[in-house]
């Protein structure tokens, strides 16, 4: 565990995270951000590239769950069952409670669990002190002045991570 804010990969974008980079770094549980990682803000349907891609990663064996710190909204249900994925709401994240909760709930150790998310002061801080792989990816969309100064806030500990894919 640790308090770095410097993601251990990045990716372009979700899809690029292969079942074979994952199962490289025995990771059998990915943990995923649900917002601008896997679904822009506001939309309740999957694109079929990211639907394709999620059944791909499941059907080399490895075990996917949305964890999202959006609350109580039908969109986050909408959209795992779109997914085909279990999901924990209100998450919470940069507190590892709700990374704790998944792993509790799935039955997968810290070492064998990765995080994808596309922001550094929630999914990777939060990845970062739970002890599990971080994945920082790039937000899918950028739709207002308040993230694109997040975005710019997080460039630093973007360009600082030792593995970019
Ligand atoms: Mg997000």
């Amino acid at each position: 565990m640790s308090f770095s804010l410097i993601p251990d990969y990045s990716f372009p974008d979700i899809c690029k995270v292969t079942p074979e980079f994952l199962k490289e770094k025995g990771i059998r549980l990915l943990l995923l951000d649900l917002d601008n990682t896997m679904a822009p803000y506001g939309t309740v349907i999957p694109t079929r590239e990211i639907a394709e891609w999620a059944e791909t990663v499941r059907q080399s064996g490895i075990e996917t769950f949305i964890l999202t710190n959006n609350n109580g909204s039908e969109r986050v249900e909408a959209l795992s069952k779109a997914l085909d994925m279990g999901y924990i709401m209100g998450a919470k994240k940069p507190f590892v409670s709700g990374i704790n909760r998944a792993l509790d709930k799935l039955g997968f150790r810290h070492e064998e669990t990765a995080l994808a998310g596309d922001q550094i002061f929630t999914d990777v801080l939060a990845a970062n002190c739970a002890g599990i792989t971080s994945i920082i990816v790039r937000p899918i969309k950028i739709v207002n002045p308040l993230l694109n100064v997040r975005y710019w806030l997080e460039a630093p500990f973007r360009a600082l991570c030792p593995n970019k894919m």
